[in-house]
């Protein structure tokens, strides 16, 4: 596995695969791998002739100068994970200035409104980060096909609109979320849970599956009171439960046919924020 820490030997390293006209498969992420991302990397694999990652930190994406310090950086760890997982050709690791070579600024997207919904509401700005970092990584990895997890899907789904407003060539796949054993969504967070928190926030994954059982049974109040009581009788907060219409992201409060629907929930577990949702069947 090839490793590249600026833009200039990466470039060359781009060019000179594009010249032996092979497809790339290409996960961004922002480090701390864990098994959740190393899924990306297999989706990627099966698809493509070579598979790129990236780390970088982006510091446009976050509002609180505060989260951006904590983010957790195990570069080192990331380099053996990567090359221990055997999936992965070459990982980019720009500086700021790689990325950002006129200055830190983000630019301003038109997404069509996702961008203010549920992720977007509380954290103004952080999709446009979002798509700041991931234009300009296209543009320096120039992939055929890119990979984002389904665990950010409102990310997701910015990836794709992104795509489809600068009109580029690449495809997006979406990858199902990868779980621990107990259906607690793989993330870098988890670290910081207890043993027994960790047991206990199984309870966000065995509800979206009841809300999959309630789907178009009972009435989505309903649904949502539900939800409610059960994290009411649990040492930790419910920040949101929605659910939403795949495409728009918007909140609904009744199921009509022909839409597809899925159910978003985050929860606050002492000081760590868990984010989870599922597709309702
Ligand atoms: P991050 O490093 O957190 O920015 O994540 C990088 C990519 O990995 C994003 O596309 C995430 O959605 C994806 N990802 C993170 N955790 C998971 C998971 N548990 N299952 C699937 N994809 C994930």
């Amino acid at each position: 596995m090839q490793v590249f820490y600026d833009r200039t030997s990466f470039s060359q390293y781009i060019e000179s695969q594009k010249g032996l006209h092979k497809t790339i498969g290409f996960a961004p992420t922002m480090g701390a791998l864990h098994a959740g991302h190393i899924s990306l990397y297999e989706a990627a694999k099966k698809e493509n002739d070579i598979v790129i990652s990236s780390v970088f930190v982006n510091p446009t994406q976050f509002n609180n100068p505060e989260d951006l310090e904590k983010y957790p950086r195990t570069i080192e760890d990331d380099i053996e994970k990567l090359k221990n997982s055997g999936l992965v050709d070459a990982v980019y690791i720009p500086g700021v200035e790689d990325i950002y070579p006129d200055g830190m600024r983000r630019k301003h997207y038109n997404f069509g409104g996702i961008e203010n919904e549920m992720e977007g509401a509380a954290r103004p700005g952080h999709f446009d980060g979002v798509g700041t970092v991931v234009e300009e990584l296209f543009r320096q990895v120039q992939p055929d096909n890119a990979y984002f997890g389904e665990k950010d899907f409102q990310q997701l789904k910015i990836i794709e609109k992104l795509v489809e407003v600068l009109n580029l060539d690449i495809k997006i796949h979406g990858v199902a979320i990868y779980r621990e054993d107990n259906g607690l969504a793989m993330s870098s967070r988890n670290m910081r849970l207890t043993k027994q928190e960790k047991e206990a926030s199984s309870v966000i994954f065995q509800t979206l599956k009841k809300v999959d059982d309630w789907f178009r049974v009972i009435s989505i109040p309903e649904i949502k009171d539900r939800v409610s009581e059960i994290f009411d009788r649990k040492d930790m907060a419910l920040e949101y439960f929605m659910i939403a219409d795949e495409k728009t992201l918007k909140e609904v409060d009744f199921f009509s046919e022909d839409t597809n629907y899925r159910a978003f929930i985050v929860v606050n577990m002492d000081k760590v924020r868990l984010i989870d949702n599922m597709h309702l069947t």
